[in-house]
């Protein structure tokens, strides 16, 4: 088994093996004193693990509950988590005791922003069931949900207690979805590790999945305990991100999944960080054929003056500025404020001016 270690404000372990969805039961019984778990899955995750997790549980004497909603993002919202403080408050809930999060990062936000506030806070631990979930967004402890205005508008920091990792769970996962999580993976060797960028153009990154995660978990976990709320490094994080957003906006959020908005999105940053001269030659490059190797887009037919229009209303947008994550070279990123304004001029025009 590999266990990475997590050190925010309060510590929890990441366990990575193939199985160890059937040790959850093991893992709350040693750190917590929960008499009670309910589960939060969804109508696809839970046909397939289910069963497990509640005969894991009830094999330590766990009192269960499960709360299954509609598979999918059109679920990430209020009246959804409304649903589930009825569920939790009608099978008596307390304070000691934990929720489990049993699904991909739809359910992980939503499960945890209900741990994160329900009673003013319990426990949960996180068994994320995709590829993106796993690499991504089951660490760091960003909770929350949707509002008709924009994505994960209302939400809390919340660390899970522990996060079981079963790369066997990717077995039952459509080949839309690996690439989906791939995006997130190679944004982890674009901004901080270039021996792991080429290891994945040099391997096959499923043959050699569990070594994947522990990778991009360790690497997200560095960057999180150093800026556990965002303030500064963990921006980093948001390479791609955001004309990626931009790009799923354009869609309605339907039918480009959020690691092909990514790769499109941190294409076109190398290209305008190589136009601008601070992104080594040729980075832009190798980018697109990884990309390529992994089933993702790395253009989009949509106009650059729409996707400059449509990043404007990003949350992530400071004031007037918004905040662009740029590559000095494979595995080394640094963030570049800009206004607003001159996002559009950025990504079509060579600048005068000079970029830290
Ligand atoms: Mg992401």
């Amino acid at each position: 088994m590999k266990t990475v270690h997590v050190h925010t404000g309060r510590p929890y372990d990441i366990f990575i093996e193939r199985g160890v969805i059937d040790s959850c039961g093991a893992v709350i019984r040693r750190l917590s004193k929960a008499e009670k778990v309910t589960v939060v899955t969804d109508t696809n995750v839970a046909p397939h693990y289910q069963w497990r997790v509640l005969n894991a549980l009830a094999a330590q004497d766990l009192q269960t509950n499960t709360f299954i909603f509609p598979a999918g993002e059109e679920s990430k919202h209020l009246g959804t988590v409304s649903a589930l403080y009825k569920t939790l408050a009608d099978f008596r809930m307390t304070r000691r005791d934990v929720i489990v999060a049993l699904g991909g990062g739809v359910c992980g936000d939503m499960a945890g922003f209900a741990a994160a506030t329900y009673l003013r806070g319990i426990d949960f631990i996180q068994i994320p069931t995709s590829l993106l979930a796993q690499v991504d967004s089951s660490v760091g402890g960003k909770t929350g949900v949707d509002l008709p205005q924009g994505k994960n508008l209302v939400g809390a920091f919340h660390q899970p207690i522990a996060v079981l990792i079963d790369p066997d769970t990717l077995n039952t996962l459509p080949d839309k979805f690996i690439a989906d999580g791939m995006g997130e993976v190679i944004k982890y060797g674009c901004i901080k590790d270039a021996a792991f960028f080429s290891f994945l153009e040099r391997e096959d990154a499923l043959s050699n999945i569990e070594d994947v995660i522990e990778t991009c978990v360790s690497v997200k976990r560095d960057v999180v305990s150093r800026d556990e709320r965002e303030a500064g490094e963990r921006m980093l994080l948001n390479f791609g991100h955001t004309l990626g957003h931009a790009i799923e906006k354009l869609y309605g959020f339907t039918g480009i999944t959020h690691g092909m908005a990514v790769a499109v999105g941190m294409v076109m940053m190398a290209r305008a960080g190589e136009m601008h001269g601070v992104t080594e030659a040729g980075t832009a490059e190798r980018i697109v054929r990884l990309c390529e190797k992994y089933g993702l887009p790395t253009s989009d037919s949509a106009a650059l003056f729409d996707i400059a229009e449509a990043a404007k209303g990003d949350k992530k947008t400071a004031g007037s500025n918004i905040n662009l994550v740029l590559l000095r070279k494979l595995g080394e990123s640094f963030i570049h404020p800009l206004p607003v304004s001159e996002l559009e001029a950025f990504l079509t025009q060579p600048s005068t001016g000079t970029i830290a």
